[in-house]
């Protein structure tokens, strides 16, 4: 398998390098990152590639500009879980932005191969599909929820490293 126990704040600190040379400048990423934040066992290649889909679409929300924050947080008190996940040891991967939102009727769609509200060209509607296969390759579990006009927010559960006996 190609899964290691990964350090996630080392991954977004190096992909903001490489947003910061792309994205325009009216769009700020802010990162809030849990030093103490367990590993989990993931695929660099995959896990790059998901958050860099969640901040393309986190950008084109906010044609005029906004901020994207990044946070990562271990999770083990089953009182901060959503209540559908299993107790356990998590890593919570927060990607938020303050665009446009996501219209209640579309909210189910979003995760559908080739569903997509942007003009022909400028989306394939494969970004949260692909986004979605790579959490369940990891065993993880995302939510989305979002306040149309203030923003989206996508929220990923990783279940962490287990310890050793
Ligand atoms: P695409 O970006 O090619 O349209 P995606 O699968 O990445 O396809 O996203 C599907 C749809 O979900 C987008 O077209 C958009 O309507 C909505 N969406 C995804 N992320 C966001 C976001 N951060 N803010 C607002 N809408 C979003
Ligand atoms: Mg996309």
């Amino acid at each position: 398998s190609r899964l290691k126990p990964l350090n996630l704040n080392r991954e977004i600190i190096q992909i903001k390098t490489l947003l910061e040379r792309t994205i325009p400048k009216m769009i700020r990423i802010r990162l809030d990152l849990d030093p103490n934040v367990p590993a989990i066992l993931a695929d660099t290649a995959q896990i790059t590639q998901l958050i860099m889909n969640l901040v393309v679409n986190a950008k084109d929300a906010m044609p005029e500009g906004g901020r994207i924050t990044i946070a990562t947080e271990g999770v083990a008190d089953p009182s901060n879980l959503p209540p559908s996940l299993p107790p356990g040891s998590y890593v919570r991967l927060t990607v938020q932005d303050t665009g446009t939102g996501i219209p209640p009727e579309v909210q189910d769609k979003i995760f559908e191969p080739f569903f997509t509200t942007k003009p022909i060209g400028h989306g394939t509607g494969l970004g949260l599909s692909m986004v979605y296969g790579i959490v369940q390759n990891h065993g993880g579990t995302i939510f989305c929820d979002s306040e149309p006009g203030r923003g989206a927010r996508f929220r990923i559960y990783f279940p962490t490293v287990p310890d050793r006996p």
